[in-house]
């Protein structure tokens, strides 16, 4: 705990006798004594759904609507916040982006805005059964008023990087964006759970739409598995943005994901929320 002290030079200032005062907040040792035993959660009734951009929007009405129906009805009994990923179009403006050289956080800026849009479609389908968009502002620790009273909050899942993006690891697209952006939110407000909503059953060893159907009973699905087996195994490519497995490793209120194909069997929504043993969970350890 910090403590007020006087100042003895006659000044009438106060200085702030803290733990931290002359640190670098560097050094491991000291951030190690920095480790709450229990984190604060803000919102610990609280579900973060994320609605995927390709996976499910960019489909269209015929499938997002059986998605909506669910989740009119889900919201009665659970506290959710639905995030939008991005999709086609920001793949488009990426592609552009890369074309030009552009770095790594003017294409974050530039793809920023169609998970925007994707929410702004949500809250205008969902309105009239209490869709509300809202910001990354201060909307953002009243999520457990607005679903007590009966709303369903709608936010975009990109991050605020923008020109603050960090370097990616492969190439230039900017590698935190929406599916990182829900589980950095979820983490941060202490949500009760985060689950992805895509269009396959789960994690595989592959990507399934790259194995012809012939052979993709042949690939591996992941039913639980840890983040850090998941980066041992070194997956080429992978059904969540890679940089949600080590943020998993270090979170320190979320215990797991969950990943479900909404896109073909919307009813696992419900499932998920209940805890059922659908789809694809990646835990801590
Ligand atoms: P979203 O729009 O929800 O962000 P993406 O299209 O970005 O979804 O990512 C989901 C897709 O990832 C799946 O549709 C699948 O084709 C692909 N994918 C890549 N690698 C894997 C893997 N190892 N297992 C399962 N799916 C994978
Ligand atoms: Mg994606």
């Amino acid at each position: 705990m910090s403590r007020l002290i006087k100042e003895s030079e006659g000044t009438g200032r106060l200085h702030i006798d803290s733990p931290l005062m002359g640190e670098s907040l560097v050094s491991k040792a000291l951030l190690a004594r920095t480790e709450a035993t229990e984190y604060f959660r803000m919102h610990p009734d609280v579900n973060v759904l994320k609605i995927g951009g390709q996976s499910i929007m960019d489909r269209g009405g015929q499938a997002l609507f059986p998605i909506l129906e669910e989740l009119i009805r889900l919201k009665e009994r659970h506290k959710i916040l639905l995030m939008t990923g991005g999709g086609t179009r920001a793949r488009h403006v990426y592609n552009i982006g890369v074309d030009l050289g552009m770095p790594t956080g003017v294409l974050s800026k530039l793809g920023d805005k169609v998970s925007w849009q994707n929410a702004e479609m949500l809250a205008v389908l969902l309105s009239k059964h209490g869709g509300v968009k809202i910001g990354h502002g201060d909307n953002l620790e009243q999520l457990t008023m607005f679903c007590q009273l009966g709303y369903l909050p709608i936010t975009y899942g990109i991050p605020p990087y923008g020109f603050f993006e960090h370097p990616a690891e492969h190439g230039s697209i900017p590698p935190h964006r929406t599916d990182c952006g829900a589980f950095l939110l979820a983490e941060n407000i202490g949500a009760r759970s985060v689950i992805f909503l895509k269009d396959e059953k789960g994690l595989y060893d592959r990507d399934p739409k790259k194995v012809p159907q012939d052979q993709r009973a042949a690939l591996r699905f992941f039913e639980r598995v840890t983040a850090g087996e998941l980066l041992a195994l070194d997956l080429d490519d992978l059904i969540i943005e890679r940089p949600i497995l080590t943020f998993l490793q270090r979170a320190k209120c979320l215990k797991e994901i969950r990943i479900i194909d909404a896109l073909n069997h919307p009813e696992y929504i419900a499932r998920a929320l209940e805890g059922e043993n659908v789809g694809t969970l990646i835990t801590k350890d």
